[in-house]
């Protein structure tokens, strides 16, 4: 393709793109297809000789398009959402073209200086510490992984890293029943092994009980094993609970344990004063994490890790093979020593390019209006008799069943509402996903769409209400 073609193709697709993000609301959330459909209408070999663009750009359009699940619709209700906006996009576009490797400063000065005060505004915007130092990360999970991998390696004095598992300890990282299942996955790939990690046992809100923590440490120091970490969640996944970090912050003080925090979803709220409170006593805490890729605008993926003892990091992580060494070794940051992948992607600019559109005051409007969403609908939910909150909803994650008066059985009023799930999603209109709370069926409803307004919150509540008290009737006249 030459830079001409290029040129053409390229205001070709941005049409396509704001065509797109104004009618994305007019396809089914998720695609009408089975497992298969999308593969066989695609050739079994790659071509022999050269194509079209118009021939690719057409199958993209008439194959691909039809198959996606539409993260940025209005009717997209279900998980957390992975938001995008405009200047995001287009940092991407920018990103993809400069398609530079930032693994050292020197493969990019711009890209690792633009990372440096991209976390520092973070960090001011959120209020955290500024004992804190900040870096992009891929994932909350290899986030998580990389706090893990640095309480164990301080915590041995970085001899894991050099002569492997060579004694008999068994560490224990704790989390409450609510932690994401990420951290189950890390302890695995750490070589914690997942039987050393310890659910500590949640409060009527789904937090964690500090005091409960602080049995099984001292049961675990008891029984002659290690405590090593504690994962504290502001926003679990399933109903976004908040664990009281101040004080699981001092007993990891009192106990030398290292303490992450995992606000994958709900750090983004920290831009509003008047949240602050879910994060009180963070200064206490070694790590934290939080993704702009989930409800700040940024496309994923983009997850801002902030860790207290920088060297440690840097010591659990840094390889220095002669072919990377560089001059400005010792004044600068190389970031590949900072994580898990030496290659990394240029993402501080779609961060620079949203906080600078939105500015700090257009960010919290938008965040502010979505957790407005969330408390209308927990009141709604509450006048309304066939249906029951079933978490105290402290932002704009919104969980409730149906709980029809002639159904007895649990049992029933689950398979109801996980019904409810099925048709509404196959309806296209809106797309919801379920969870179990105390074990019970639970629907989630989370509106946090860059351009969700009130009233698509309304049509989608309304939809949801009429499927589900549909559903209930039919259920009882087959009784
Ligand atoms: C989404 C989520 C994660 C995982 O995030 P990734 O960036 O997809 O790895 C971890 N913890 C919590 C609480 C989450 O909601």
């Amino acid at each position: 393709m030459t830079t001409n073609e290029f040129r053409k193709h390229a205001h070709e697709l941005v049409d396509w793109m704001a065509d797109y993000l104004d009618g994305v609301g007019e396809f089914p959330v998720v695609p009408p297809v089975a497992p298969g459909d999308i593969k066989k209408q695609l050739p079994s070999l790659a071509p022999e000789h050269p194509e079209s663009f118009e021939a690719i750009f057409g199958d993209f359009r008439s194959v691909i398009v039809p198959g996606m699940t539409h993260w940025q619709h209005p009717g997209f209700l279900a998980y957390f959402p992975a938001n995008n906006s405009e200047p995001s996009i287009l940092a991407e576009m920018l990103t993809a073209t400069l398609g530079a490797q930032c693994m050292l400063w020197l493969t990019s000065p711009a890209a690792e200086e633009l990372e440096e005060r991209m976390m520092e505004w973070l960090l001011d915007m959120l209020g955290l510490p500024a004992t804190f130092t900040g870096v992009i990360q891929d994932t909350a999970s290899s986030s998580t992984l990389v706090a893990i991998l640095t309480a164990r390696e301080k915590r041995t004095g970085f001899e894991i890293n050099r002569r492997g598992y060579t004694t008999t300890d068994r560490f224990r990282v704790y989390t409450s029943t609510q932690g994401h299942s990420s951290i189950d996955k890390d302890v695995k790939i750490a070589g914690i092994g997942i039987e050393n990690l310890v659910k500590v046992e949640v409060d009527e809100e789904f937090a964690m009980i500090p005091s409960r923590l602080e049995e099984a440490i001292q049961k675990d120091v008891e029984d002659g094993l290690v405590p090593l970490c504690v994962v504290s969640t502001i926003g679990t996944t399933s109903s976004t609970a908040i664990d009281p970090i101040e004080e699981i912050g001092i007993i990891c003080r009192r106990y030398k344990l290292w303490h992450h925090v995992d606000a994958s979803y709900a750090g983004t709220a920290l831009i509003l004063p008047e949240m602050r409170w879910m994060s009180k006593g963070v200064e206490l805490a070694d790590s934290f994490v939080f993704n702009p890729h989930k409800w700040m605008f940024t496309n994923f993926d983009c997850s801002a890790y902030f860790v207290k003892d920088k060297q440690a990091l840097i010591n659990t992580f840094s390889i220095l093979p002669d072919y990377l060494k560089t001059p400005e070794d010792k004044l600068v940051n190389n970031y590949r020593d900072w994580g898990i992948p030496l290659g990394r992607r240029f993402r501080a600019l779609k961060l620079w390019f949203v906080i600078r559109t939105y500015g700090i005051s257009g960010l919290q409007e938008k965040i502010r209006s979505h957790i407005q969403y969330g408390q209308w609908l927990k009141d709604e939910i509450r006048n309304s008799p066939e249906v029951e909150l079933m978490a105290p909803t402290p932002l704009n994650l919104v969980c409730f069943r149906f709980s029809p008066c002639k159904l007895t059985s649990e049992k029933e009023v689950d398979a109801v509402n996980s019904k409810i799930v099925e048709q509404l999603n196959r309806s296209g209109n809106v797309f919801i996903t379920q969870t179990r709370l105390n074990n019970k069926v639970v629907l989630r409803f989370v509106a946090g769409q860059t351009h969700t307004r009130f009233e698509d919150v309304q049509r989608g509540w309304f939809l949801i209400y009429e499927t589900g008290l549909k559903i209930c009737k039919e259920e009882y006249q087959t009784r």
